[in-house]
């Protein structure tokens, strides 16, 4: 019993750490193209030892997350319901909008002055890069990954759960954090202001959360942000930057409203001259 318990873990901790540094190292090739390269959000370095940081702090999320999963599989895998596609479907829909809600509050409040020392080993990264999407506290970690177990044992008072649709979520959750966290704008300019664009958010919106702080706290959709004003309003702005090749050197650097036209720019001695 217990050494069929061990092996358990030993494998939870074995997939984790597969998926998770396959997906990491899946977005690391594409952060390395000339394509990559030319759509960066922000075009400056990483921060000295940030690589290193996030490496360390990726070594505990692999090992948390296993830790969790399969505590999660010894006390409720028994209840999970068996395969089928509207039950896969369902959990899906449930994981995914459950987990941006969740997301959202905890990410706002870990932002607070009280919590944000949890928070700060994400922030290490002002410039992000693949390895940020698994740069995490243990506490934050815990707060995350016990939400979303949270999300299914209240989902399973009413309505049937099956593996395959928390494991296609999981996936979809890495896969679209390393995209998050390219600092690369993949999607073209005229994504932001289209009905998908508006819905999910895009690499752009996610590196501004990073370089300032404040704002943006979304995981993979806007509309939270839309609903409680954390938007910023050069987003649309920094993003056709990105997309022009012509990404942002500083970090506070702010676009303002639309530019001014020039014969408007122009002082009211010149326009006299003129
Ligand atoms: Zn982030
Ligand atoms: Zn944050």
């Amino acid at each position: 019993m217990e050494s069929t318990l061990i092996k358990v873990l030993v494998l939870a901790l074995v997939v984790s750490g597969l998926v998770k540094l396959t997906v990491v190292g899946l977005g690391w090739g594409l952060w390395r193209t000339r394509w990559a390269e030319r759509w960066r959000v922000y075009r400056r370095a990483l921060a000295p030892g940030q690589l290193r940081s996030e490496a360390w702090a990726a070594a505990g999320v692999i090992v948390c997350d296993a830790l969790l999963v399969w505590l999660f599989r010894y006390f409720y895998g028994p209840r999970l319901a068996p395969f089928s596609v509207p039950v896969a479907l369902l959990t899906y829909a449930w994981m995914y909008v459950g987990f941006e809600v969740w997301f959202y509050v905890t990410h706002r409040l870990l932002h607070t002055p009280l919590l944000y020392r949890f928070h700060a080993q994400h922030h290490v990264a002002q410039v992000t890069d693949p390895l940020t999407s698994l740069s995490f506290s243990l506490v934050e970690r815990v707060v995350l990954i016990g939400g979303s177990i949270g999300l299914l044992l209240l989902a399973m008072e009413v309505m049937p759960v099956t593996n395959a649709g928390i494991m296609a979520y999981l996936l979809t959750n890495y896969l679209l954090n390393v995209l998050g966290h390219s600092n690369t704008e993949w999607f073209p300019t005229g994504f932001v202001s289209s009905w998908v664009g508006r819905l999910f958010l895009t690499p752009t919106f996610h590196a501004m959360h990073h370089a300032r702080y404040k704002g943006h706290y979304g995981l993979f959709t806007t509309m939270l942000d839309r609903w409680f004003g954390t938007t910023f309003p050069d987003y649309p702005r920094v993003h056709a930057r990105a997309r022009a090749g012509e990404g942002l050197v500083r970090i506070g650097e702010w676009l303002p409203a639309d530019p001014v036209p020039e014969a408007l720019a122009a002082t009211p001695s010149q326009s006299k001259a003129a």
